[in-house]
C-alpha cells in the first residue's frame, strides 16, 4: 500500500510518475533518487544537571546541480534520515520550481527543543556548527531555520561557524536576524508566498480569496502569516490548529489575536468564543481554501475523502501522501504543491544570500515586491507544464523543477 509510503519513497514515487512522463532517459531518475551527500553525527551535549546526552544530528546535500545545496534545519523529536532525505529533495524541486540558483538540502537533530534548557539549546547549537563547518558553506550548503528552530539558533550557528572558519560570511545561513545580516521580509515570507501562488491561483479557478473561508492547520510562522495574508485581503480564516488542538469560528476568527493567545497560553485552545476540535479536524472542515502548515503526511487518503474545500494550499512541506493526491483530484480539488506554495521562504532565504554577498540591503517594498514575482512567475510556470502534460499542478511542478535540474546536469555531463 502507498499509503504506508515512507516520506522518501513517497516524493520518489511523484519524481518516477514524472520523469516516465516527459519521456527522460532513466539516468535522471537514478542520479536524483541518491543524495549527493550525507553526513551524520552524534553530539555529547553536557545537561544542566552535568549529566551527558548524546544527539544524533545529520545534514543532507540532495543534488548540487543547479548551484550550492540550500534548506532549512530542524529540531525535531524522532527525526529520521528518510524524512530528512525526502525533505532535501523537496528542496531541490523548490529551489527549482521558483528557479533559484540552487541545490536542495536540509538538516536537523533529534531532539525535542523545548525539553531543553536555552544554555543546553546553545550548546547543542553551538556542537552543530562546529561538527557540519566544513559540510556547509556560502558556496555550499547554505541552511536556514525550519520546524523547532528560529532566527536566535541561526545566530548560534554562525557565531560558531565564524570562528571554526575564521572568516565572517553572514551568506553561510539565511533567515539570521537583521542585525547579523538578516533580510527584511523573511519572517513573514513562506505564508506571504502561501497567499501569492493561492491569488494566482485564485484567479484562474474562480476562487475568488476576498469572501472565501479559509482553513490552516498548525499556528506556526507558515500558518500564520498565511492566515494575516488571506485575512488582509478579505478572506475568514474559520479554523486554525496546532499540536494540542483545533479551533473553529464560522465567523472568522482574528489571527492576530488568535497569535497573541496562543504566545500567552502556549496554544490556541482557550481562544474566546471559538470551538474547539482536534488538531487534524480542521484538516476537513468546510471551506474554500485549506492550508496544511503543520507537519507531513497530514492527508492520508481517508482524510482526502473527507477534505471539504475548492483548493489546497500546501504550506508545509510533503502534507499530502500520494493516495490521498489521487482522491483529492477525483474529487476536483486543486492542490497548489508545496514546492511551489510555501518557496516564498526560501526565496527570501536567496535575497538575503544574495544582500550578503552584496553587502547591500533592500527595502522592505523591493523585497515583497521581487517574492510577488518570483510567486507568480513560478506558478504560472508550473501551471503551463500542467497544461503541457495535461496533468494536476503538483506534476506540473516537478515536470518544471526536474526539467531545470536535468538540464543541468546534462551540461555538467552527469547524465
Ligand atoms: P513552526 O514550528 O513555526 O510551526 C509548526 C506548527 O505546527 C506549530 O503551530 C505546531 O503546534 C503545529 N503542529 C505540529 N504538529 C501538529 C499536528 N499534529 N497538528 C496540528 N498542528 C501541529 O513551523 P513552520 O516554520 O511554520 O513550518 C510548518 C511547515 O512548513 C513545515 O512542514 C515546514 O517544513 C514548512 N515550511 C516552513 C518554511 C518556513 O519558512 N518556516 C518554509 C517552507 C516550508
Amino acid at each position: 500500500m502507498s499509503e504506508k509510503l515512507s516520506p522518501w519513497e513517497s516524493q520518489l514515487v511523484n519524481v518516477k510518475k514524472t520523469c516516465d512522463l516527459m519521456g527522460l532517459e532513466p539516468a535522471v531518475y537514478e542520479v536524483v533518487s541518491h543524495p549527493k551527500a550525507i553526513l551524520k553525527v552524534a553530539l555529547p551535549i553536557r545537561m544542566d544537571d552535568g549529566s551527558v546526552e548524546v544527539f544524533d544530528a545529520v545534514r543532507i546535500h540532495h543534488n548540487d546541480a543547479r548551484g550550492p545545496t540550500k534548506g532549512g534545519i530542524r529540531y525535531h523529536k524522532g527525526l529520521n534520515l528518510d524524512t530528512e532525505m525526502a525533505l532535501a529533495a523537496w528542496m531541490t524541486w523548490k529551489n527549482a520550481v521558483v528557479n533559484l540558483p540552487y541545490g536542495g538540502g536540509k538538516g536537523g537533530i533529534d531532539v525535542d527543543p523545548k525539553a531543553l534548557s536555552k544554555v543546553e539549546l546553545e550548546r547543542l547549537t553551538r556542537a552543530y556548527a562546529v561538527a557540519f563547518a566544513n559540510f556547509i558553506g556560502v558556496d555550499l550548503d547554505v541552511p536556514a531555520p525550519d520546524v523547532g528552530t528560529n532566527a536566535q539558533i541561526m545566530a548560534w550557528l554562525i557565531d560558531e561557524y565564524y570562528k571554526v572558519t575564521g572568516k565572517i560570511t553572514p551568506g553561510v545561513i539565511t533567515a539570521k536576524p537583521l542585525s547579523l545580516g538578516g533580510s527584511v521580509g523573511r519572517t513573514a515570507a513562506t505564508g506571504r508566498g502561501v497567499y501569492f501562488a493561492s491569488r494566482e491561483a485564485s484567479k484562474l479557478y474562480g476562487i475568488p480569496i476576498k469572501g472565501s473561508d479559509v482553513s490552516i492547520q498548525g499556528y506556526g510562522n507558515v500558518a500564520y502569516y498565511a492566515a494575516t495574508n488571506f485575512h488582509d485581503a478579505g478572506a475568514n480564516v474559520v479554523a486554525v490548529s496546532d499540536s494540542k488542538g483545533g479551533i473553529y469560528d464560522a465567523k472568522g476568527l482574528d489571527p492576530v489575536k488568535v497569535m497573541e493567545h496562543k504566545r500567552e497560553t502556549g496554544s490556541v485552545l482557550g481562544y474566546p468564543g471559538a470551538k474547539e476540535m482536534g488538531s487534524a479536524d480542521v484538516l476537513t472542515v468546510k471551506c474554500d481554501y485549506l492550508i496544511p502548515a503543520a507537519l507531513q503526511n497530514a492527508l492520508t487518503k481517508e482524510v482526502a475523502e473527507k477534505v471539504d474545500c475548492k483548493m489546497i494550499a500546501e504550506g508545509a512541506n510533503g502534507p499530502t501522501l500520494p493516495e490521498a493526491d489521487v482522491v483529492l483530484n477525483e474529487k476536483g480539488i486543486t492542490v497548489i504543491p508545496d514546492i511551489c506554495a510555501n518557496a516564498g521562504g526560501v526565496t527570501v532565504s536567496y535575497f538575503e544570500w544574495v544582500q550578503n554577498r552584496q553587502g547591500y540591503y533592500w527595502t522592505e517594498e523591493e523585497v515583497d515586491q521581487r517574492l510577488e514575482r518570483v510567486m507568480v512567475t513560478a506558478f504560472h510556470d508550473l501551471k503551463a507544464q500542467a497544461d503541457k502534460y495535461d496533468v494536476p499542478l503538483r506534476t506540473g511542478a516537478y515536470a518544471l523543477a526536474i526539467g531545470r535540474v536535468a538540464e543541468a546536469m546534462r551540461f555538467l555531463g552527469w547524465i
